[in-house]
């Protein structure tokens, strides 16, 4: 008998590309994945622990979920992801009407696990890399593709390497198997997840990887995260080599001083971020570059602030995920003095958002006049007379709708640049050296 399922997806990437490959494994035990909880017979939720507020959204869901229990006696409640590692059987004691808490190492076993009795929970798996998933994919042009798991670096305020485990790398023959097909069934973008994927090893390193997918022919390459530490000059150069790998780096940088920097357990200072970005820039003209910044570590003074907005005035990014430091228990940084209050936080990140607004509008301003090549996703969203795409760079892009299909690769000369999108229209044009 079929039945049905519905996940609640919270956080990174990694959760959305886990939530694929659960409706994978799922279809084959013969559930089918649909749109509201209301129809389900087992909810997930796939949950983020990386600051508090994620794990409150889904301890807040979870309890109005509950009685949909009453409604139907055989349905299910599993919760999976980062807060399950975390909080491991302490979720049962919360939500005793919770059935399974498994962490993200262990979807592959999803059927067998629903089998068996309640309250059961899940520790590490081992062979979390030789896994091979059943994924029923979000898009038919882009796809994620895990390249490892884990992560090794424990930096002070982050919980990710307690839920997600020891750094493993995926052989490569098997990413390469996985993008093979995706390539053979028409997908045009590959997006390689993990924490750190820099510091990838199995067979090669991540730039041989980078190499060996670029052979196979898959029209752009993406990837993320990357950490500025592990960014090495044979990355750069496959960035540069590599006509599929997009010009689009995302690298965090976390603080502009090197103080806080020291105390976040990075690895780098704000000058050898400098170097890795001048580097890039020099060998791959037009990349654009994106970050993540923390305001408010614990201790962080008005003057190390200055100088975090010192940094994002130098690097320009094109983009910049700010985030307020989210106090977590477990990480080293929980227990440091000085943790500044919400309203000090809050003032500081949205100061920084606005100096950051400015600069990612003057970015995106210089496009003007240029033509860049374009991957039309579909429709726009709010007019169906546009369709919408995106730059190898990563940046929206509108366009009429000349009847063009999602997938189709077209030259765009862009005519109007706003903050969070590009507008223009197509053109025989060829693509302008060195922009976005
Ligand atoms: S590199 Fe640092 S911030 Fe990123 S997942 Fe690992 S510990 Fe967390």
């Amino acid at each position: 008998m079929r039945k049905n399922v519905f996940i609640y997806t919270y956080g990174c990437q990694m959760n959305v590309h886990d939530s694929e490959k659960m409706i994978g494994v799922l279809s084959e035990g013969g559930y089918t994945a649909v749109g509201s909880p209301g129809e389900a017979d087992l909810i997930i939720f796939n949950t983020c622990a990386i600051r508090a507020k994620a794990e409150q959204k889904f301890f807040s869901q979870l309890g109005r979920i509950k009685s949909l229990k009453n409604k139907n006696k055989n349905l299910k409640i599993a919760v999976a992801g980062c807060v399950a590692q975390e909080t491991k059987r302490g979720i049962f004691k919360r939500a005793p009407y919770v059935d399974l808490v498994f962490g993200p190492q262990n979807i592959g076993a999803l059927n067998t696990l629903l089998e068996q009795n309640k309250h059961l929970f899940v520790e590490e798996n081992p062979d979390l890399a030789e896994n091979e998933f059943s994924t029923a994919r979000d898009s038919s042009l882009r796809a994620w593709v895990s390249v490892m798991y884990g992560c090794n670096n424990f930096c002070s305020y982050c919980i990710v390497p307690y839920t997600r485990g020891k750094e493993i790398s995926r052989p490569s023959s098997s990413v390469l198997a996985e993008i093979r097909d995706l390539h053979g069934r028409g997908y045009k973008e590959v997006t390689l997840l993990g924490q750190n994927v820099n510091s990838y090893r199995s067979d090669m390193n991540f730039p041989g990887l980078l190499r060996q997918i670029g052979a196979i022919g898959i029209d752009r390459v993406r990837f993320m995260t990357s950490h500025p530490r592990d960014m090495s000059p044979e990355l750069v150069e496959a960035i540069a080599e590599l006509p599929n790998v997009c010009e689009h780096m995302h690298l965090p940088l976390q603080s502009g001083s090197d103080r806080i920097l020291h105390l976040m357990n990075r690895g780098y200072t704000l000058s050898d971020y400098h170097r890795k970005i001048d580097i890039l820039r020099e060998r791959v003209p037009g990349i654009a570059i994106t970050g993540d910044i923390i305001v408010g570590f614990p201790g962080e003074t008005e003057a190390d602030y200055q100088l975090t907005l010192d940094a994002i005035r130098d690097i320009e990014y094109d983009g910049l995920f700010a985030f307020m430091y989210s106090k977590r228990e477990g990480t080293s940084a929980y227990s440091l003095d000085n943790q500044l209050s919400e309203p000090e936080k809050t003032e500081r990140l949205n100061n920084l958002l606005k100096i950051q607004e400015e600069i990612t509008e003057r970015k995106n301003s210089l496009l003007d006049g240029t033509v860049i090549e374009v991957l039309i996703e579909g429709l726009a969203e709010n007019d169906a007379a546009f369709l919408s795409g995106r730059s190898r760079t990563n940046k929206v892009v509108i366009l009429p709708d000349g009847g063009e299909r999602s997938g189709e690769i077209v030259n765009v000369g862009i005519t109007r640049t706003r903050m969070h999108s590009l507008e223009g229209i197509r053109t025989d044009r060829k693509i302008t050296r060195s922009s976005s």
